[in-house]
């Protein structure tokens, strides 16, 4: 059913540039710019069909701009037969883009709710991670805003958000560390609150398994 939320801070209002917006043909030149930049040459035969190739890119990476998260969450079910534990969808693979850089930070997310009455399809968790994921981000802002979405429009006892992941602007430029992994976590409610819910949210993510990138 669908259920009153709260719109004001969570639609994308906030972030896309309604007015304003280049044109096409204006992103594509910047592409031109930016090679040139680089010292090569736009019209190479290996170039020339470039910057409508990034263009096209930054439309997919950048994807969420056009998603409305609350909207992906406002159908929920009631029918749970008392349902009254925690519900955790783990090892959501995440592609986003350090805002600073504009290169990838890979990673996966866990998402737990415990729900209250009422829960959601799983998939639509995994999209409200999506619709914050492709945009440029720092992974603070970005794990702190898929919890605060799910926290108002689920209206549920606790929400938690883990992110783990790599920055392609610390493993590839700057101070070059492979390897390296930031793990950011935003707990509310009962997350919060309650050292033993906690505790068992934390064993059920558990330790990662696979490395990251796969
Ligand atoms: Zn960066």
């Amino acid at each position: 059913m669908n259920v009153a939320t709260p719109k004001s801070r969570l639609t994308k209002a906030t972030t896309v540039a309604e007015t304003g917006r280049p044109s096409r043909a204006e992103a594509e030149a910047a592409v031109r710019t930016l090679i040139r930049w680089a010292g090569d040459n736009p019209d190479r035969e290996g170039l020339v069909g470039t910057p409508d190739r990034v263009v096209r890119s930054y439309e997919e990476f950048f994807a969420g701009y056009e998603v409305d998260p609350v909207g992906l969450l406002e159908r929920t079910f009631e029918e749970t037969d008392g349902y009254d534990e925690i519900v955790l969808l783990r090892d959501i693979r995440l592609e986003s883009y350090c805002e600073h850089h504009i290169v990838p930070i890979i990673g996966r997310a866990h998402v737990a709710y415990l729900p209250h009455r009422r829960v959601v399809g799983i998939s639509k968790l995994a999209r409200v991670v999506e619709a914050y994921a492709k945009r440029m981000q720092i992974q603070e802002k970005m794990t702190a805003q898929i919890a605060n979405t799910i926290n108002d429009v689920l209206q549920p006892r606790g929400v938690a958000v883990v992110i783990e992941a790599q920055h392609q602007c610390m493993t590839t430029r700057g101070i070059h560390k492979p390897g390296v992994s930031m793990v950011t976590s935003r707990m509310l409610g009962v997350f919060r609150d309650d050292p033993m819910t906690r505790r068992e949210l934390l064993a059920m993510i558990g330790r990662a398994s696979a490395p990251i990138g796969e």
